[in-house]
């Protein structure tokens, strides 16, 4: 066996080529830090895809996870285990929720709702009420139903035959959704804040829609926080914001800090519907998972750190607005709490991926949302100092790139 150094080149030899992944490896990361291979520092802006929202390496999630570690790995779901059980207990004290069910990521979680959905149709209403409502741009995860639950056509391309009964609606489409929603509707399943589809918050009025055409119509409504929850919005979950309750929500990403997990939660009514045997996993709600995302739940349902998120959201708007002043290259900020997409201008156009790669050059780590938006999500407790540098950093990227896009082709 080759006990050669591996390089980005290894990737091209030997893994799927489904990923283009960046031309560096990062090799370690403390707080909002990250080192490559050749020692190079990185600011980091996006926290895997808002996942790390703790930072890296959070001291009390590593003390967890090591104390986890040297306990117990694994059981199966022929046991309980504790670690499964505190957590399930701290998500229905600080939600809606009554009752959870673990899964590893947020399609799995997505899954599991949607299938809980038809099958709490299935007993409650009988085999008609099969209809799923989405949206547009909406992103859901990678599953085969999840991806035809989703609203961007591009994932699902060459993979037919796909699951039935699905219907997509513009989203903030008050009257689609009307139009839409009727009797044979067993879910409508809805991004609170658009994430990979380009980081829009769905407006006030359209989620209280959505409830109140979900009521009119025995249909359970969904909400996929896999990316606005668990502290990034600025409140534990993005619907304690709007005062909007789901039926069932679904969490993943920033949940487990990095550790693979994912949950889906909703109320005692809907989940007996998922009597034994209905659904499960192997290793949703494993204990070394269960036990980091716990103290996760924990550290960021304390209110002093959802209002440090309020405070950065602030710092990061105005930066950025900052530089916007100077470049003009967006044409909208926005966002929620630590997730903002800046919209690039007409001039900019289709340029969102070599903002990516421009930071990377400038030691900054940024996400794209689509081809047209450039996606921040920096840690939730992202110290101002590493905010004001990675602003720095991007303000020179900016200037680079506008400049670049002013040169006659
Ligand atoms: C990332 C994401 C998913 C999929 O999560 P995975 O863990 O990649 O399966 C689902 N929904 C939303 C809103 C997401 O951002």
């Amino acid at each position: 066996m080759s006990t050669a150094p591996v390089s980005r080149q290894t990737f091209d030899e030997v893994m799927v080529p489904n990923y283009a992944p960046a031309a560096f490896i990062p090799v370690s990361g403390k707080g909002s830090r990250l080192w490559d291979q050749s020692g190079k520092e990185y600011i980091d802006f996006a926290c895997g895809i808002a996942v790390t929202s703790l930072g890296h390496l959070h001291p009390e999630l590593t003390a967890v996870l090591h104390e986890q570690v040297d306990r117990l790995w694994h059981l199966s779901n022929t046991f309980t285990n504790e670690p499964a059980l505190r957590l399930a207990r701290r998500l229905t004290e600080t939600t809606f929720a009554e009752r959870v069910f673990f899964s590893n990521s947020g399609a799995e979680a997505n899954e599991a709702a949607l299938k809980l959905a038809r099958r709490y149709a299935h007993d409650h209403f009988g085999g008609d009420k099969t209809k799923i409502v989405s949206c547009k741009q909406a992103f859901h995860g990678r599953t085969l139903f999840t991806v035809s639950v989703g609203g961007q056509p591009k994932y699902t391309e060459g993979f037919a035959p796909l699951p039935g009964d699905l219907t997509h609606i513009e989203f903030n489409n008050l009257t689609e959704a009307e139009l839409a929603i009727d009797d044979n509707t067993c879910a409508v399943i809805v991004e609170p804040v658009q994430g990979e589809g380009g980081v829009t918050p769905a407006t006030q009025a359209y989620l209280e829609k959505l409830r109140a055409l979900c009521d009119q119509h025995n249909a359970l409504l969904i909400f996929d926080e896999v990316q606005i929850g668990v502290g990034r919005s600025g409140q534990l979950f993005s619907y304690q914001g709007y005062g909007v309750t789901p039926d069932i929500l679904t969490s993943a990403k920033a949940l487990g800090n990095g550790m693979p997990i994912g949950a889906m939660l909703t109320t005692k009514k809907v989940a007996a519907s998922f009597v034994v045997g209905t659904h499960g996993s192997t290793y949703g709600g494993n204990p070394l998972a269960c036990a980091v995302a716990d103290k996760v739940i924990e550290l960021i349902s304390q209110p002093e750190l959802l209002e440090g998120v309020k405070a950065r959201h602030q710092l990061l708007v105005e930066g950025l607005k900052r530089i916007n002043d100077k470049y003009h290259a967006f044409t909208e900020v926005r966002g929620q709490g630590l997730l903002l997409g800046a919209q690039l201008a007409p001039s900019l156009k289709g340029k969102a991926k070599d903002f990516v790669n421009a930071a990377a050059r400038h030691g900054l780590v940024v996400l794209v949302a689509g081809t047209d938006v450039v996606r921040f999500a920096p840690s939730l407790i992202i110290p101002e100092a590493d905010l004001a540098e990675g602003l720095k950093r991007f303000e020179a990227v900016t200037a680079e790139l506008v400049e670049k896009a002013a040169q006659p082709a």
